[in-house]
């Protein structure tokens, strides 16, 4: 990884502290992603949603318990499908089978369909060193390129932007002052992006879904980009985790309602492409080569471990949506590419526990993840584990190991618990907090700005239970 990599260069709680600072971020995050639960929620009120999360679960849960049949499934049946299968162990692999097709080709431009997984091997610089010119073309992700950002949200990777400041971006693309109106803003970026298409040698996108049963890719997309990415330039390459297979076509039929739904509050994407191949003889269009590089980069090393089920991910971003940490801070604080609760799994699972291992601290455990994720991925359970295994590999301060263990010894016998819960009382009391619930002042004022911290009960609980 390069010295630019925020991981490396910094802690969670300083990215976090410049997040919080600001307030545009603090407001339009929240307003966003409640309007993404309340969405979900109308729209399936009158069905049986959590069975639909069930039969996810048990597709998921049956995929990647058996990955390496459906792996093999699934390329035999891309290759029967006239499609070229790369493996990449890691992202430098990948990077490199998809800088060479590109020099095979000898491209000049690529353009590419929102896709994590081209974030996570950062495939953008490689590309470009090799004088490619490369163009994003969803929207969001033509605005992160243009201001040299990053997405912040795995489906929505403008939401800590404001409309001035996108209108800012494409005004410089124009070279004028655009007007500050969404519709023509969006004009000008589809004009700019409708040259980069027809002038395109490669189109690169990531997979939603591949189906083992037919040897096909997946992209669910909002906006047509997708379709013109996969189809008009000459050859195709798509990026694809190894832990993205669905074994039937049948199977998509629970887990297409499940990602448009848990991610945007739709039924169903605006576009669902389907691709089994490159152009056939005879027909009209489509790419004349289609490449396909399976990325491994650490998912494998989960099979057969407490963390296998962070593989049913299918990155619909619901957990980002109601995690009250992620609402706060953004994607950005996160320091790589995904955020939220499954980035605080993922990260330090992928990048290690030294790199990513305090993210597993980013969240309050109040499982409203669990709750929500279309395929029911135990998240904060998984936090927790990771938390044991952060301080098992000696990554926890000495203050914080001192404190817990002291608290654990305390807290194991019921002398050590009555105890201590009697100084709290007596402290809270103190605090002035006999009756009332009032809010607190000086250093700790900020905590009560948002919540009352409940006075203590007259009789606490163990002497009524008596
Ligand atoms: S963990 Fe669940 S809710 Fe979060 S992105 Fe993955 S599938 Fe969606």
């Amino acid at each position: 990884m390069s010295t630019t990599d925020p991981l490396l260069n910094s802690t969670f709680r300083e990215r976090a502290n410049e997040q919080l600072a600001n307030t545009f971020l603090r407001t339009a995050v929240p307003k966003a992603t409640d309007h993404a639960v309340a969405t979900l929620r109308n729209r399936y009120r009158d069905h049986d949603y959590d069975g639909l999360r069930e039969l996810g679960r048990e597709i998921r849960e049956r995929t990647v318990s058996d990955l390496e049949r459906y792996l093999a499934e699934l390329i035999a049946a891309f290759e029967r499908n006239g499609i070229i299968v790369h493996r990449a162990a890691d992202a430098a692999e990948a990077r490199e089978h998809i800088r060479r097709i590109c020099r095979e080709e000898g491209a000049r431009s690529v353009v590419k369909v929102k896709s994590m997984a081209t974030e996570e091997i950062r495939l953008n610089p490689v590309l470009e060193e090799d004088g490619i010119t490369v163009t994003e073309t969803d929207l969001g992700e033509y605005v992160v390129q243009l201001d040299d950002d990053r997405p912040s949200h795995l489906i929505a990777p403008i939401i800590h932007k404001t409309k001035a400041e996108v209108r800012a971006s494409l005004s410089k693309v124009a070279g004028r002052e655009l007007p500050d109106d969404a519709a023509e803003l969006t004009g000008f970026a589809r004009g700019e992006l409708r040259d980069a298409f027809m002038d395109a040698d490669i189109g690169i996108s990531g997979a939603n879904f591949g189906i083992a049963e037919t040897g096909t890719i997946v992209l669910v997309t909002n906006e047509g980009n997708g379709r013109m990415c996969t189809s008009l330039p000459r050859t195709h390459i798509a990026l694809m985790g190894i832990e993205r297979i669905l074994p039937k076509m049948e199977d998509l039929a629970v887990l297409l309602p499940l990602i448009a739904g848990a991610g945007t509050g739709q039924l169903i994407t605006t576009y669902v492409n389907m691709i089994s191949g490159p152009r056939k003889p005879g027909e009209p269009d489509g790419p004349e080569r289609m490449h396909v590089v399976m990325l491994d980069n650490g998912r494998r090393s989960l099979l057969g471990t407490k963390y296998e089920e962070a593989l049913h991910c299918i990155r619909c971003g619901a957990c980002q949506n109601v995690c009250p940490v992620y609402r706060q801070v953004g994607g950005h604080a996160y320091g790589w590419v995904y955020g939220g609760p499954i980035g605080a799994v993922l990260t330090p699972l992928f990048r290690g526990q030294h790199d990513g291992g305090e993210l597993s601290q980013a969240t309050s455990l109040c499982g409203s993840c669990d709750d929500i994720c279309p395929v029911k991925i135990p998240l904060h359970h998984l936090l927790l584990s990771l938390r044991h295994d952060r301080t098992a590999a000696g990554e926890v301060p000495r203050h914080e190991r001192i404190a817990a263990t002291i608290w654990s010894w305390t807290w194991s016998t019921p002398l050590g618990y009555r105890l201590s819960a009697r100084m709290g009382r007596v402290g809270l009391r103190a605090l002035g907090m006999r009756r009332t619930a009032p809010r607190w002042s000086g250093p700790l004022a900020r905590w009560t700005q948002g919540r009352a911290m409940p006075a203590p009960a007259k009789r606490p609980w163990h002497r009524r239970a008596r």
